[in-house]
């Protein structure tokens, strides 16, 4: 088999800056040990994020162009509309501003004290919004996808039986919808089966429960389900996509990922009534119905995005060489979440630095060590995003180096594995860290550490 190449070719390009060891280590300091803070201009490679970071096309930005910019009822927003009722066949589609603006309306409107929302994983600003609301967010992965090794080939899935003792323990009442996030990205990327989604379906069906999708990278998740899933290798990808949002009764969507836009996104609903109190509170804060708190241009670059994602060629691509990256480090004996997920690596920080204990934070170790070494800016998925003052210490210790959108050439890739290579080389020299200021919610984004 040939190389699976890029299947597209560059028309603009955007000058990377070098920097040297020694400026990156006071740039570091500078930004006290906390990637978010380091100005973008000092990154080499930023896998901080596969969030608004794609690289849109030419069809995209001709939309741009091309957009309605009217208050009400604009063309752009009837083209976005009709894309997404078209792919998901949902008829009720409300645009907002990202995901996390979705996760808000929805939780305002379903959560609230009492309330218990299951989810295989929840997303930091998924669990935010559902605490902010007052409501409980309670994690069911299946048991494999704690163990970095285990090759599940669908280790997003949802753990049915602790789903349905859940909701008998708490009551039905209590729970005010089931979600699934597809592809699991606090989980190492990892996507949830047909067959789950449908026991899930089935779970909500008997407890009469509305089930959700936290739906930004469906179409990877589709991909997945058509290569490794029994009986699915045939299907058009649009068909698996359509039977994963059959499934449900709502969905949230951060267009930031799977729309490949730098913002937007959506929010799905079947019920008519939530649909318009919905519309209410969208109105109130984000903006009117037709334009939900963005531009027309946005709303056409997200028509053309949810298009060009279930394109074949493009998520062969994109899954190929997320893969590449993780099967070059786990050569090379570093320890990622088996098997690579869909649009991000997750290095195994504990096994990376054993003698850094969890209170230390190893997953933020190795992301100032990535940066000194390479340039590379990641961001660590463990004790410093999900611990922190009555929370539980999280099963794994995470570095996730997420993959833009049609950003990255497989040499920059390369550059990426020699400089883990290096950093692995010397990961004795590793120092673990200390938090000296961190506010009250998602304190990665804006936590200041000290080296130890
Ligand atoms: C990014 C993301 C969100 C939040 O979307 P934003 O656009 O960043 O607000 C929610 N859930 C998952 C799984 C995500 O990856």
């Amino acid at each position: 088999m040939k190389t699976i190449i890029e299947p597209f070719k560059i028309k603009v390009v955007e000058p990377i800056r070098m920097t040297t060891r020694s400026e990156r280590d006071a740039i570091l300091r500078e930004a006290a040990y906390n990637v978010f803070l380091i100005h973008a201009r000092d990154v080499l490679i930023d896998l901080l994020t596969d969030s608004g970071t794609g690289a849109m096309s030419s069809e995209q930005w001709s939309g741009v162009m091309r957009a309605d910019e009217s208050y009400a009822g604009a063309e752009s927003f009837y083209r976005f509309k009709d894309r997404l009722t078209q792919i998901t066949g949902f008829k009720h589609v409300l645009p907002t501003h990202q995901g996390r603006a979705s996760e808000r309306l929805l939780f305002e409107l379903i959560g609230g004290r009492d309330k218990v929302v299951p989810n295989n994983a929840h997303f930091d600003t998924t669990r935010a919004n559902v605490e902010h609301s007052g409501a409980r967010a309670v994690d069911l992965p299946i048991a494999e996808a704690g163990d970095p090794r285990n090759r599940h080939p669908f280790k997003g899935n949802m753990d049915i039986d602790a789903l349905e003792r859940l909701i008998r323990e708490v009551g039905p009442e209590s729970v005010p919808a089931v979600f699934v996030t597809v592809t699991n990205n606090s989980g190492g990327g990892q996507p949830v089966s047909l067959e789950n989604l449908r026991a899930v379906r089935r779970v909500c069906d008997r407890y009469r429960r509305p089930m959700f999708l936290d739906a930004c990278r469906f179409a990877e998740n589709a991909w997945f389900i058509k290569m490794r899933e029994l009986g699915q290798r045939d299907r058009d990808v649009r068909a698996i996509v359509r039977e994963m949002f059959d499934l449900a009764d709502g969905a949230t969507i951060s267009a930031k990922k799977d729309g490949i836009v730098n913002i937007g996104g959506v929010l799905l609903l079947r019920d008519e009534e939530l649909f318009h109190r919905a519309s209410n509170l969208l109105i109130l804060t984000e903006g009117y119905v037709t334009y939900g708190g963005l531009a027309g241009r946005d709303l056409e670059a997200m028509a053309q995005g949810f298009e060009e994602v279930l394109h074949e060629d493009y998520l062969a691509y994109r899954i190929r060489s997320t893969a590449y990256l993780g099967e070059k480090l786990l050569a090379a004996g570093i320890q990622i979440v088996e098997p690579p997920g869909g649009h991000a690596i997750y290095v195994d920080a504990r096994a990376f630095c054993p003698h850094i204990p969890a209170e230390q934070y190893p997953g933020q170790a190795v992301v100032c060590g990535l940066y000194r070494v390479g340039g590379i800016r990641a961001v660590e998925i463990g004790s410093v995003m999900f611990g922190g003052p009555g929370r539980p210490p999280p099963k794994m210790e995470l570095v996730r180096l997420a993959i833009p959108r049609r950003v990255y050439t497989q040499s920059h890739i390369d550059y990426v594995v020699e400089a883990c290579l290096e950093l692995h080389s010397e990961r004795r020299s590793l120092r673990g860290l200390r938090i000296i200021e961190e506010p009250p919610v998602l304190r990665h984004f804006t936590a200041r550490f000290e080296e130890l």
